[in-house]
């Protein structure tokens, strides 16, 4: 059965009468982060019949939740047939001080969001990849890791979180489901992220990086370029053998990002793999000419991996020979490394305890 998530508002009005309905309803699904038709008060019997019989909402249960001491939360979700995505609610706390000496505290919220049960690209360093290809998610079980995750931390209807496409699975083999579902976040009747909170992260199928970018949704774009030659690249990423580094940098040129916004470029720090400055030169060139910054990730060893973590000394000299060269480096944050962070991780834990 579709779910009430799979639809913009405009595409429910089409389908609920009369059409005010619609917004009603999108109202206590987006607003409210109602999961029950029986608690939606101004809708009518008969439309809420109509709505039990045809439109799922209970589409996602939390099958397990871990906090972490920084206080990101990871979760598990079990979907309808059982199988079980990640969602990780990551946490930032800004305190500014006013000239008069005020101290005013906010939070930041961003949700990192699955796009698919497994994955089909079979990167060698990623857990998600050992399971395998299970399934595309739905739109809605897209759209419903954000309102549940809203719903389960309180957090108000009218605070924006910010969306990252870094949970399981390649959002881009999921074309068509992501793109409804990033249209939908956008919604201003709805949960009203804009395109510019919204960033995914592919493993660069530059044929659809293209794609994307005719689309015109205003999203960022992060590239999981993790090599500089094509040979490692193939090696940790097997489709780089049919989109090669110079395919992935075409289509990012083409790309339209706010001039006042970057490409990001996320390289996964691997002890002795990649993590030699005759490689920070090589990242250096082929980043030339795009208004990008780096995002360096520590890679997160799991059992079974001969793949190492990179020690924090190599990596900070990496960064700052990116930096002494021009270009803009952070290093990933460990956010959530005490709950099993990268992605896959806690998936995995949970088979296990099985
Ligand atoms: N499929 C997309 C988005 C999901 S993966 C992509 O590959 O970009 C999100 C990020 O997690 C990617 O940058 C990926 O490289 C990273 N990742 C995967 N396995 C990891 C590991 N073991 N340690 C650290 N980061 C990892
Ligand atoms: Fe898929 Fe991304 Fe994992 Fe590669 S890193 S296997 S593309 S989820």
């Amino acid at each position: 059965m579709q779910s009430i998530y799979d639809f913009t508002l405009k595409e429910l009005q089409e389908q609920l009468k009369p059409s005010f309905r619609a917004k009603q309803v999108y109202d206590w699904v987006y607003k409210k982060y109602s999961t029950s038709y029986e608690e939606m008060k101004n809708i009518p019997n008969d439309l809420k019949e109509n709505l039990t019989q045809n439109y799922n909402i209970d589409i996602l249960n939390i099958a397990k939740k871990e906090k972490s001491t920084d206080g990101s939360i990871k979760y598990l979700f079990k979907l309808h047939d059982g199988h079980t995505i990640e969602t990780v609610l990551l946490l930032m706390k800004k305190k500014k001080i006013s000239e008069d000496g005020v101290v005013e505290r906010s939070e930041k919220y961003t949700v990192c969001i699955s796009s698919q049960v497994g994955c089909k690209v079979g990167c060698t360093f990623c857990l998600t990849a050992k399971g395998g290809y299970v399934r595309n998610l739905t739109v809605g079980e897209v759209v419903a890791q954000i309102v549940q995750v809203k719903k389960d931390n309180d957090i108000p209807a009218n605070k924006a979180v910010n969306i990252v496409y870094m949970g399981m699975g390649e959002p881009l083999d999921n074309y068509k489901n992501v793109v409804q579902a990033i249209k939908i976040f956008k919604q201003e009747e709805g949960l009203a992220i804009m395109g510019k909170r919204q960033t995914l992260s592919t493993s660069g199928i530059s044929s659809k990086i293209a794609k994307l970018g005719k689309e015109d949704l205003g999203i960022q774009l992060a590239i999981s370029l993790h090599a500089v030659d094509d040979q490692l690249r193939s090696e940790l990423i097997p489709m780089n053998k049919a989109y090669n580094i110079a395919s992935i940098i075409a289509a990012v040129k083409e790309f339209p990002i706010d001039a006042r916004k970057k490409v990001m470029f996320e390289y996964l720090v691997i002890k002795d793999k990649n993590d030699d400055i005759d490689s920070a030169n090589k990242l250096v060139k082929i980043l030339n000419g795009i208004n990008s910054k780096v995002n360096l990730i520590f890679f997160n060893p799991y059992p079974g991996t001969t793949y190492e973590r990179p020690s924090v000394e190599s990596m900070i000299k990496f960064q700052n020979h990116l930096i002494k060269k021009g270009v803009i480096c952070t290093i990933r944050e460990s956010k959530g490394l005490d709950i099993s962070a990268a992605c896959g991780q806690l998936k995995e834990k949970e088979t296990n305890e099985d």
